[in-house]
């Protein structure tokens, strides 16, 4: 199979929904079949999400294209990504971006994801396995933040994460479907846009889910 021209039949197909042209040039260099197990890299590029180790999924692409268009990157931003999972979606941020602080729960997944973006050359990242305290405080403002699995409601420990002007990205709803959540911290107090509705794996933590 080729998956460079299934690679570029995918980013045709997403760029009737995706201005954003940096996302879809990103996207059509990083190999998503490095992300997902050997036994589904034939369907690496069709535009679904996929099962990955530890009961997670790979997100649908997009869903990667249209979380990472929200967060409005330029180029010299410091993102924070809740929920590293396969690493696909840290990859896109890091091209895209200054430097990623990730957080995942799962050590296995975490350092197969950190095996995949070494071997592709990524460094502006930092991994961190998932603490008490939702996303990484210790890092915090960003510039950016996308959280790639569902909450209850959006967490204030996130937006106190956030500088003035910054984006969270969060699918907010039950465990099992959501709403895909634009906030934008303003001075004045949070802009929140809905982007529409999404199936994501739940957030667990103490202000989110309970682990079942
Ligand atoms: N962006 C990833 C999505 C992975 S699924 C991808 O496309 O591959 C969501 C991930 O969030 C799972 O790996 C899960 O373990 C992780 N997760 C859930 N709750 C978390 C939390 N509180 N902190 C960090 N990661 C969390």
């Amino acid at each position: 199979m080729d998956m460079e021209a299934a690679r570029l039949r995918l980013m045709q197909q997403l760029s009737y929904e995706i201005r954003d042209k940096r996302v879809l040039e990103v996207m059509s260099r990083v190999p998503r079949e490095l992300f997902v197990p050997p036994s589904s890299q034939h369907a690496a590029y069709e535009n679904i999400p996929l099962p990955i180790e530890m009961g997670q999924t790979i997100s649908q692409p997009f869903i990667v294209a249209l979380m990472t268009e929200a967060l409005e990157l330029k180029g010299g931003e410091k993102v924070l990504e809740v929920g590293t999972g396969s690493g696909y979606q840290t990859a896109i941020l890091c091209e895209l971006s200054k430097w990623v602080v990730t957080v995942e729960r799962h050590q296995r997944l975490l350092e197969k994801a950190r095996n995949v973006l070494a071997l592709l050359e990524i460094k502006n990242v930092e991994f961190h396995i998932a603490g008490k305290a939702l996303g990484w405080p210790e890092g915090a403002p960003y510039d950016a933040i996308i959280v790639t699995a569902g909450a209850p409601r959006v967490p204030r420990e996130l937006t106190d994460q956030l500088a003035v002007d910054g984006r969270l990205v969060i699918p907010v709803g039950s465990r099992f479907e959501q709403e895909l959540m634009k906030v934008v911290k303003r001075k004045e107090g949070p802009e929140s846009i809905n982007l529409g509705g999404c199936r994501f794996v739940p957030l667990i933590g103490d202000s989110a889910w309970d682990d079942e």
